[in-house]
């Protein structure tokens, strides 16, 4: 008895002694992983880093090729396209307007009534229709037609606060936020569409042609004052709030920025210098590109698999439509390499922009003890269950660096901009205001984003000049500024004039 009593307890031992093996083993080997996944972290994170040299190097990069775009088409990856924006609203603006902002999938309808330096804007409404997804990549006719019944209806319900004066056309701004030829304030031919829509027989036509004839079927007297993009509206809707903007950037889906040029320094710009000594360049910056850019291979792999490779590079690296799949990529090469979670690489990683930029942003901005919000991000939306709080912490700093890259890049483009209207040096004895209108859902929401976006540009500027430069947030500035732009380009401005 004593003897089998003897050998159990030896097996136990032994047992207990196999079993720790094994978890230290299990432990060194968890060690190793984890390890790994942070290698792989810390090596994204030198090659997405943003040292205000580099960033400097970027804004420079920016300023050359704002010149090179402007000096010829063609002659850079920034298109600098003439707006015909030669008269931005200054607040003495009168009378009823109508605007239409398109481009996503919703558009909204608006009117305002202005009037003039004191009255302002004495009177706004607005409707927002969803698009039935249908119409977007049905026929032309098709959707102006839905567009311009939703207009006339919205025009119906015009009520005693908003007056037409006497004899006039109702006169309307369009915002079409998809690239644009434009060949005049009132006109300019799709290049091609984005966003989901895909209509073949209106890309190369006049999309202000086609809205017209669409309202003429209404029956709604109604002429299109001014055509213009999402970007453009906004720089309007901040300049009529304050003089002082100069400039604008939207950070959305997509990105891009327009600015107040200097006529004469525009030497592709053929046609006689505009009244204003003043012309409104749409950069399309979200195709800027420079070798001064970290990208890294995550973010080359994105580009070639999009819909567009090779195309639109600062786009896919600073915003929101892309900032949440880069965050993705590089989890899926530490699960793929690093066992960062577990044995099994989970499936649900590999599916292309299925960790949307609300969602990094929700993660990043979790201050929960346990963060919970990023456990519960990782469960529902990747599959990933029971996640330690260290593998919460390192989602959490990739979430900051992917973010921190995207706010400084940003910033440093701004930089660009200001250089090339020799805004970011004081100068002598004049004390000119600079005001920047930002838009644009991550600029909106993606609060860590704009913080970093807003200290990096002053931390590039410096003191004196930053006191003198100030960022704000045009809200849905679009489509008011369309309708103000339909204002400054009125048909009856020279009547009022004289
Ligand atoms: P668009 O650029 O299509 O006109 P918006 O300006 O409304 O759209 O911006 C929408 C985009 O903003 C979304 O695609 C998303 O990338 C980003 N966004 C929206 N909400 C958040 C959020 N809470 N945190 C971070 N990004 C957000
Ligand atoms: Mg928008």
């Amino acid at each position: 008895m004593g003897k089998v009593v003897v050998g159990a307890a030896v097996i136990c031992a032994a047992t207990v002694c196999a079993a720790a093996a094994l978890i230290v083993r299990h432990r060194m080997r968890c060690s190793g992983r984890w390890a790994r996944a942070m290698a792989i972290l810390r090596e994204f994170e030198e090659k997405c880093a943003t040292p205000i040299g580099k960033l400097r190097q970027v804004a420079d990069a920016m300023t050359v090729e704002m010149h090179a775009g402007l000096a010829s088409e063609g002659g850079s990856k920034l298109k600098m396209l003439i707006s015909y924006v030669d008269n931005l609203p200054t607040g003495n603006e009168r009378g009823l307007f109508y605007a239409l902002d398109l481009g996503g999938t919703n558009f909204r309808v608006l009117r305002v009534q202005l009037g003039g330096k004191d009255g302002r804007v004495v009177n706004q409404e607005f409707a927002e229709v969803s698009i039935p997804p249908h119409l977007m990549t049905g026929g032309s006719e098709e959707l102006f037609d839905y567009i311009a019944a939703e207009l006339a209806k919205f025009v119906k319900t015009e009520g005693e606060d908003f007056h037409l004066s006497p004899g006039r056309q109702r006169e309307l701004g369009f915002t079409f936020s998809f690239p644009v030829r434009q060949l005049s304030i009132t006109s300019g031919t799709l290049i091609k569409w984005t966003k989901g829509f895909s209509i073949e027989d209106v890309v190369g036509q006049d999309v202000v042609l086609e809205l017209t004839k669409a309202l003429e079927k209404q029956g709604l007297d109604m002429r299109v004052a001014a055509l213009v993009n999402d970007t453009i509206g906004t720089l309007a809707g901040g300049r009529y709030l304050n003089n002082d903007v100069i400039a604008a950037v939207i950070l959305g889906t997509g990105t891009n920025a327009a600015y107040v040029e200097c006529a004469n320094a525009i030497p592709k710009w053929h046609g006689l210098l505009p009244k204003s000594g003043e012309m409104v360049i749409n950069m399309e910056w979200g195709n800027f590109r420079s070798s001064h850019l970290p990208i890294t291979e995550y973010d080359h792999a994105l580009d070639v698999e999009s819909l567009n490779p090779g195309e639109q590079i600062f786009e896919k690296i600073i915003s929101g439509m892309y900032l949440g799949d880069i965050v993705r990529r590089v989890l899926l090469s530490m699960a793929e390499e690093a066992a960062f979670f577990g044995d099994t690489v989970p499936p649900q990683l590999k599916v292309p922009f299925i960790l949307r930029t609300p969602d990094m942003s929700a993660m990043h901005h979790d201050t929960s003890p346990d963060l919970k919000v990023v456990g519960n991000k990782l469960k529902d939306i990747l599959g990933i269950p029971n996640t330690s709080l260290k593998t919460r912490k390192a989602v959490v700093e990739l979430c900051n660096i992917v973010a921190t890259r995207g706010a400084r890049l940003s910033a440093a483009g701004i930089l660009g901009i200001l250089k090339k209207l020799g805004r970011d040096v004081v100068k002598e004895g004049e004390k000119q205001r600079t005001v920047l209108a930002m838009d644009g859902g991550l600029y909106e929401h993606y609060t860590e984003f704009r913080v970093c976006l807003e200290s990096t540009l002053k931390e590039l500027l410096g003191e004196e000049v930053s006191a003198n430069v100030s960022v704000e947030h045009s809200n849905d500035g679009s489509g008011i500024g369309a309708a103000l732009l339909a204002a400054s380009h009125s048909q009856y401005l020279e009547v009022e004039d004289s």
